[in-house]
């Protein structure tokens, strides 16, 4: 063992002797050896060439064509792979729009750095939390990442008005009183105002209920745990957009959503895989994965019926020892085009081509540039503290004081502790 190490020391130094000996006599002054072989001008083969992935803000969308982005494509279980539903489809025309905001999805989001002005139109399918539970991330961390305006969201009424998206928007707003009463003063304050909100029947067949800009989105029913679920179809530029919230396979799917060019749709683990993997028992793997969702094969039935120039399935965790029991059932009643979605997969959508490719993203990211001025916060509109909570201060004024020196040179302010 020593003689090896005496071995790899002597080369280091060895090294270091020739390249120092030999840089100082300006033998290596001059461009290093090409190993790959060299095209006819002697440049290297590695050069800037068209990615295979998709790297966020560095692809301009041409003026007919839509790009999606899956930001959640798992279930109501949190893991770190896959956030819960939620998908991100921005056109040509600059439009962006959020389709369901599930449970861990607003890091995805993120991740993306789109201004947050452009994001503030979310359509929800229905009031499951892996389909929702992440709104709130996206509103408060939204409004303090440069959303300079309301938060508009379009969802199902329920059967009754408290199984309504108003009713759970209002009251998660009045859930996020005490985060919002302590913003006041601080932040600007004009993304916290409360949800917009846009009700619709859920019992609407291809109904519209938003057009904007030349994009239209209309509704049909699913059938779901309760009454309230349902898919959105979204229209532009003779393209046309599918989004299937959870469903047992129905009708309405089976003849609105006819010929799209890209139709996503859930397609739940399998029966055996939810009581080996979720250790579900039998009766409820078999109601679950089949009659609350969509299995797997009835997934294939659909996309035979529907024949999307893309069908997209999600709602299960997939992995290796998934995947291939998934995709070989769907294969028994559908053989065309498949994309077994994962988070970061990325669609782009024209007329002549559909290319799917992952987005490879930066886990350090910060919030992209506000697309408008900030405003300066109000501090008379803080609410501030009780006289005992602003006692128990410990006094650090003197080691803060040289930060604010510091800035007020920096920007000509005139800016005091409090
Ligand atoms: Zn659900
Ligand atoms: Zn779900």
């Amino acid at each position: 063992m020593k003689s090896k190490y005496a071995m790899i020391a002597g080369l280091v130094i060895l090294a270091t002797v020739v390249y120092f000996v030999g840089y100082r006599d300006g033998s290596l002054d001059r461009d290093p050896p090409v190993i790959a072989s060299a095209n006819a001008e002697g440049i290297s083969p590695v050069k800037a060439r068209e990615r295979d992935f998709y790297a966020p803000n560095t692809e301009d969308l041409a003026p007919d064509e839509m790009r999606l982005i899956a930001c959640g494509t798992g279930m109501p279980t949190a893991r770190p792979k896959q956030a819960a539903s939620c998908w991100l489809l921005e056109l040509g025309n600059g439009d962006k729009f959020i389709f369901d905001a599930g449970t861990g999805s607003a890091e995805r989001i993120a991740a993306l750095q789109i201004p947050y002005n452009f994001l503030d139109k979310v359509f929800l399918s229905h009031l499951h939390t892996d389909h929702f539970g992440d709104l709130d991330a996206l509103f408060v961390g939204g409004a303090l990442s440069g959303r300079q305006k309301p938060l508009r969201v379009w969802g199902p009424k329920g059967d009754t008005p408290e199984r309504g998206t108003k009713y759970a928007l209002d009251h998660l707003y009045m859930a996020l009183t005490w985060d919002l009463d302590g913003r006041k003063g601080i932040t600007d304050p004009r993304g916290y105002v409360p949800f917009e909100v846009t009700e619709f029947d859920y019992k609407g067949v291809n109904e519209i209920i938003y057009q904007e800009n030349g994009v239209t989105i209309r509704t049909i029913p699913a059938i779901h745990s309760l009454d309230g679920p349902v898919s959105f179809i979204l229209d532009w530029n003779g393209l046309k957009f599918v989004f299937g919230g959870d469903t047992y396979p129905n009708k309405w799917y089976a003849e609105y959503a006819k010929d799209a060019d890209l139709a996503i749709h859930e397609c739940f683990i399998t029966v055996p895989g939810l009581v080996d993997k979720f250790k579900f028992t039998p009766q409820g793997a078999l109601s679950v994965g089949t009659q609350v969702h969509t299995a797997p094969e009835a997934y294939g039935k659909m996309m035979s019926i529907i024949k999307p120039r893309m069908a997209v399935a999600y709602h299960f965790f997939n992995d290796w020892d998934t995947a291939p029991d998934i995709e070989k059932r769907i294969r028994t009643t559908y053989d065309g085009p498949l994309s077994l979605s994962t988070d970061y997969m990325v669609w782009n959508i024209t007329k002549d081509d559909i290319r799917v490719r992952m987005a490879i993203v930066d886990e350090d990211v910060w919030p992209p540039q506000p697309s408008e001025e900030p405003q300066v916060p109000d501090p008379t509109l803080q609410i501030g503290f009780s006289d005992f909570i602003v006692n128990g201060k410990y006094d650090m004024k003197d080691v803060i004081q040289p930060t604010y020196d510091a800035i007020n040179e920096e920007y000509g302010l005139n800016e005091e502790q409090p």
